[in-house]
């Protein structure tokens, strides 16, 4: 797995588990008619599908996000004169491989 995956997948993750904490925080203290816990007996499946039903969905949407951010990031840029393939050159510019055109970004 390189770097920047893992990166994605820590950063979604604790985006995740802030809503995820919430939420089983307030489920917790809540507790009504006992359906969290009941003298000391905690529904650990209750609890961590209300955990699961916030982390999932907030996960999937911030690692999407952050793809499709890098994918747009990464795309394929073609130089106008020969189709050649443009390469980034110091943050300000783009230079045609093939023609050594240069496009300002
Ligand atoms: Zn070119």
């Amino acid at each position: 797995m390189s770097k920047s995956n893992l990166g994605i997948i820590v950063t979604s993750s604790v985006v995740g588990l802030i809503p995820a904490i919430l939420m089983m925080f307030i489920a917790w203290s809540h507790n009504s008619q006992d359906e969290i816990h009941r003298n000391g007996v905690v529904d650990w499946a209750y609890l961590l599908t209300i955990g699961n039903s916030w982390f999932a969905p907030v996960f999937l949407i911030v690692a999407a996000i952050m793809l499709s951010l890098r994918a747009y990031s990464n795309r394929d840029i073609r130089c106008q004169n020969c189709a050649g393939k443009m390469k980034p050159e110091n943050g300000k510019m783009w230079r045609c491989e093939e023609c050594g055109n240069v496009v300002h970004k």
